[in-house]
């Protein structure tokens, strides 16, 4: 068993701007739970994205405003809405720095220790949120930061982005599409929430998508990365591999129609690290996602973290 580097903060759980949302607070003690159950693991407090890392990927005018949110939100009780499922309270701005910079983080370990995966465990998530405005429970797309970030280094040239979330990752998409630096892989539901990321509808040739129809189980999904996700990983032959790591595929998820059970995120992620030992001298880095059903985030969780974890 390889030791896992786990980045995380307990200011996430101040992000609470909605009471009885499904992206709560506990969703964050719940995945930790689940990391607890490894044999070793070494924590890290996150710290926060830096204006630069998060101008990477959002607009400036984007960033200042949700600068100006974070100081309304001092002055106000009420939470403000930046979108119709998408509010942010006093902390939510600075959780969303951290839950970006703790991906970043995950980079800068999974760089100077191949050898040790990194999972930033933190909330929001941020696969939806798009270069101009906050969308789907996310704010600032973290995955993309990290991926921006990575692409300063010179020893990463290629990084690849693989997304397992039951949603597709339309803002990742959008930010990416068209590059050739970048390659993004995803499965996802189909019809669902935000209704983006139809195959048919392919918008770049770095963008593979596969949408899997409400009630598809293990094999399903299996058959969807095995036939059109893995192959193209392959041939792009990525520097570090970085997973939006969302566990609401999983059969108890409230928010979703897929039948995913635990041994099958430790599969993606043994198969992605597989990938990673491959291409990537072992580079894998890891972020949260979504996963609204608490018993099944700390056992996916736990299940992910054994198989990027594994040994050959
Ligand atoms: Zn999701």
């Amino acid at each position: 068993m390889t030791e896992l580097l786990v980045i995380s903060h307990p200011d996430c759980g101040l992000h609470d701007p909605v009471p009885g949302h499904p992206e709560r607070p506990a969703r964050l003690k719940a995945v930790l739970d689940g990391i607890a159950q490894l044999d070793s693991f070494e924590a890290v407090s996150a710290m926060a994205a830096s204006r630069d890392q998060l101008l990477n990927v959002h607009q400036t005018a984007y960033v200042d405003r949700l600068d100006r949110v974070e100081r309304e939100n001092l002055e106000s009780k009420s939470a403000i809405a930046l979108d119709a499922d998408t509010h942010a309270g006093r902390g939510s701005i600075q959780a969303a720095r951290l839950a970006a910079g703790a991906a970043c983080q995950a980079v800068e370990g999974a760089i100077q220790h191949p050898e040790h995966p990194a999972f930033a465990v933190v909330r929001p998530p941020g696969h939806h949120a798009e270069s101009d405005r906050a969308m789907g429970f996310c704010l600032f797309n973290s995955i993309a930061a990290a991926a921006e970030h990575a692409l300063t280094k010179a020893a990463i040239r290629r990084v690849a982005i693989c997304d397992f979330d039951v949603h597709h990752g339309n803002g990742t998409e959008s930010i990416f599409a068209g590059r050739r630096d970048v390659l993004f892989a995803s499965s996802h539901q189909i019809p669902l929430y935000p209704g983006t990321g139809a195959p048919h509808r392919k918008t770049a040739s770095n963008v593979h998508n596969v949408g899997l129809p409400p009630d598809s189980g293990s094999n399903e999904f299996r058959a969807a990365w095995e036939s059109h996700l893995f192959d193209p990983l392959d041939r792009f032959a990525p520097d570090l591999i970085l997973i939006s790591a969302g566990f609401d595929a999983h059969w108890r998820d409230p928010l979703a129609q897929l039948n995913l059970k635990d041994e099958d995120f430790f599969w993606i992620g043994h198969q992605l690290k597989t990938l990673a030992d491959t291409h990537a001298r072992g580079r894998l880095a890891a972020s949260l996602e979504g996963g609204y059903d608490l018993h099944a985030l700390t056992e996916s969780a736990l299940a992910f973290a054994e198989g990027i974890t594994l040994a050959h």
